[in-house]
């Protein structure tokens, strides 16, 4: 797509001043949207200088929304991160067998991963876990009958549908995987994916291989401790890892859908790699600022409202187009947590707490500036009451039913219950938890450290013409350069959606109680362990 000229965004502010409230919001929003998703900010990469311009485009939004400084020494929480790119001509994969090695090509058959820091050689033996999961206390236990200690495990990187959705997205995660495989003494991980829940075809996945990966400079914030390789699987080329083993990977996956159990084994191949990477160190920006709470009591207390401000930067090219703009992806949250402050600013709003917004960075490195922020908050973390996340709400249709991640977890259920019926939207919990969204956005560095937290969309019922148009977009537009402000957007279900998060913000702020977590919930266990 072409740059958006600078003349189209001041047309569209002009343009609002006549309008209605609500179309007053969504008018502003999308020229947010504009600001920070034009090809001029350069996909807003993690560390680059497009993503520097559109933090301080924020930091002005949010000056001029009268919010005041909550970084460190003004609205900028710098975050420092490691960066790491592969020397694909210098790396390699191969499968060895009897003693003669057979190559896998990098970018077709497999890549690697470089969230992790790869080893740069190593030979192990390759164990297939089936899923990959040692639950004890669900009764999982894919690891029984195999060893892995020394070994790569290879696992398709799915959850039992038997698992409930938060279980299937908690121990789903790199970060929980990497934790048990780690315990029973593996060095490292080949990944398959399920081709039926793959948000992002492999053809357009491979594209981003040769970007920089990066993880925290802090390395207290370690996700990965001891890992020497993650490898990411082609799963139309699986059968490559499984020859010789007797089973294919179409058999495996029929036990997947399924639902079955599927069978652990030794592969009878060692891997062999080399890794050449190049590193280096960049810094980022969390943006931060504070509507202050107007209750003595209660102003020391904080609702962190948030949205990634980082995106894909600039990669390989999809129809002749390198920018990945990133408009929906999360332009469109961080334009909503904008209007949310500017909103409540025009109001003259005083909730009893305080509102913290919080624009993060590196959310698609892996969660990295909200990991960061939760770690090392610029106000006590025990003070940080709940945590209201945006991330892709996707306003592709009007809104009438609004999707909640985490609905059923905390007492925050009843806080959006009330704020949506009060604009005539219903609520649905996630309908396809399988695909872990509660624990795949910035919401979840904050329940991690037990903090009660929400996260919303513009929802649709299961089969729908909704689901199909939001199903065609994953497809279409998710992580590729046409996620761009020439797309078809819903400003009205935008304008609702903003109202509903000021609402809600404010809904909690004003609360006589502290949220909870529900004690049915499986992610109270942090919030215990928090506070011990
Ligand atoms: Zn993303």
């Amino acid at each position: 797509m072409r740059r958006v000229l600078t003349l189209a965004v001041v047309v569209t502010i002009a343009g609002a001043a006549g309008l209605r409230g609500d179309e007053k919001t969504a008018a502003r929003w999308w020229s947010h949207v504009e600001a920070l998703a034009n090809d001029g900010m350069e996909g807003r990469n993690t560390g680059s200088p497009g993503h520097k311009r559109a933090a301080d485009y924020v930091t002005a939004q949010f000056q001029k929304a009268g919010l005041a400084p909550a970084g460190v020494g003004g609205y900028i929480q710098p975050v420092r991160f490691k960066t790491r790119r592969i020397v694909e001509a210098e790396s390699s994969l191969a499968l060895v067998r009897d003693g003669k090695a057979e190559p896998l090509t990098l970018g077709e058959d497999a890549n690697i991963g470089l969230r992790v820091d790869p080893a740069p050689s190593l030979e192990a033996p390759l164990v297939f876990v089936g899923y990959g999961l040692n639950i004890p206390e669900r009764g999982i236990n894919d690891f029984a009958g195999v060893n892995l200690k020394g070994a790569v495990v290879v696992y398709v990187s799915t959850t039992p549908k038997s698992l409930p959705g938060p279980l299937q997205a908690h121990f789903g995660s790199a970060e929980e995987r990497w934790k048990m495989y780690h315990a029973a003494g593996a060095i490292g991980t080949i990944a398959i994916a399920n081709p039926k829940s793959m948000d992002i075809p492999w053809a357009r996945s491979t594209l981003a291989r040769l970007q920089p990966a990066m993880s925290l400079a802090d390395r207290a914030l370690d996700e990965a401790p001891g890992q020497q390789l993650s490898v990411t699987m082609n799963p139309a080329h699986a059968d490559k890892l499984l020859a010789g083993s007797g089973h294919t990977f179409a058999e495996l996956l029929a036990l997947v859908d399924a639902g079955k159990p599927v069978p652990s084994f030794a592969l009878p191949a060692r891997l062999k790699t080399t890794a050449k990477v190049e590193r280096a160190e960049v810094e980022s920006q969390n943006v931060a600022g504070v509507l202050r709470g107007s209750d003595p009591k209660r102003r020391d207390e904080y609702v962190v409202v948030s949205a990634h401000l980082d995106h894909l930067g600039v990669g390989g090219a999809v129809n002749g187009d390198t920018i990945y703009n990133g408009a929906m992806d999360n332009a469109s949250g961080v334009a909503a947590i904008l209007e949310v402050a500017a909103s409540l600013h025009d109001a003259g709003a005083k909730p009893a707490r305080s509102i913290l917004f919080v624009a993060v960075t590196g959310e698609e490195k892996g969660l990295l500036g909200s990991s960061y922020f939760a770690a090392h908050p610029t106000v006590p973390r025990a003070s940080v009451v709940a945590n209201v996340n945006t991330d892709m709400f996707l306003p592709l249709f009007p809104l009438k039913t609004l999707m909640v991640l985490g609905l059923d977890e905390s007492d925050l259920g009843q806080d959006v219950r009330a704020t949506a019926k009060a604009v005539g939207v219903s609520v649905q919990a996630d309908p396809e938890p399988q695909r872990s969204r509660f624990v795949r956005s910035d919401q979840y560095s904050f329940i991690k450290f037990g903090i009660p937290a929400l996260a919303m969309k513009v929802g649709y019922e299961a089969n729908s013409p909704e689901a199909a148009i939001a199903a065609k977009w994953t497809t279409e537009r998710y992580h590729a350069p046409s996620d761009d402000l020439s797309q078809p957007i819903d400003r009205s279900a935008a304008g609702k959606y903003v109202e509903i998060v000021r609402d809600l913000a404010v809904r909690i702020a004003n609360r006589p109680d502290r949220p909870k977590w529900n004690d049915s919930s499986f992610f109270k266990r942090f919030a215990k362990a928090a506070t011990h």
